[in-house]
């Protein structure tokens, strides 16, 4: 649950002369006090947006919060006094710290595509590609290969057995590498990198992972496989 809303602070104050209190009729009893009001998220000061003018009167406590009434027919003196008044640049703090972490995570991005890049230029037996199929229509559109073997410009991948509906970094318990292989030219992954299929490429994973367990390949799918080539040949 995100906690927001807005607050008000009071920024500037200072006596203000020659003003009776409407409450207690004393003058110059009174302060002036510019109050900004800002947004806040979990009562981080996010941005201010607006800032007003409130007399408040030190012997009874009372506030005038009508700006017109406490200079009366000179609007523009509380305008120029609104407008000297400084915003103080905590009250930008969230908006700081938003900017930040959009940032961070841009830069984090950006330095897991060169990382993504460099792997997929270089394969190693043992990396991980998270691929996003565009083909698959249902939201399971997630699968991972695994590189089994590398000769020359040809990687030998496995699939996972499961298809899964986003970005993982870890098997399902069930799941795991099929124990067969496929030669594929390592372009191929390099054009899913430049489409966006590629999501991901995992390397020097721990066993928590689950990318080392192996699966049988089902003797069912075999069989329609070889049906498939049959009838192709
Ligand atoms: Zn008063």
């Amino acid at each position: 649950m995100i906690i927001y809303g807005w607050n008000s602070r009071n920024i500037k104050q200072a006596p203000l002369e020659n003003y009776p209190c409407p409450q207690c009729q004393q003058t110059d009893s009174s302060h002036i006090v510019v109050v900004a009001k800002y947004v806040h998220i979990f009562w981080i000061p996010v941005f201010p947006y607006s800032k007003s003018a409130v007399a408040i009167c030190t012997q009874c406590k009372h506030e005038t919060h009508d700006e017109k009434a406490i200079f009366p027919g000179n609007a523009s003196n509380i305008k120029r006094l609104k407008a000297t008044v400084r915003l103080p640049l905590y009250l930008f703090s969230g908006l700081a710290i938003i900017l930040l972490a959009i940032g961070y995570f841009t830069y984090a991005g950006a330095r897991e595509d060169k990382l993504a890049e460099s792997y997929v230029q270089e394969p190693q037996a043992g990396d991980v590609y998270l691929i996003r199929s565009y083909e698959e229509k249902s939201a399971y559109n997630h699968y991972l290969l695994k590189v089994r073997d590398v000769v020359g410009d040809s990687l030998w991948v496995s699939y996972s057995s499961y298809f899964y509906n986003g970005i993982v970094s870890k098997l399902d318990p069930n799941d795991g590498f099929y124990d067969i292989m496929y030669p594929i030219h390592k372009d191929e992954i390099e054009g899913y990198r430049k489409s966006g299929e590629l999501k991901k490429v995992m390397r020097g994973y721990d066993s928590s992972t689950g990318f080392n367990r192996d699966v049988e390949f089902p003797d069912s799918l075999a069989n329609q496989i070889q049906v498939l080539q049959d009838s192709l040949q």
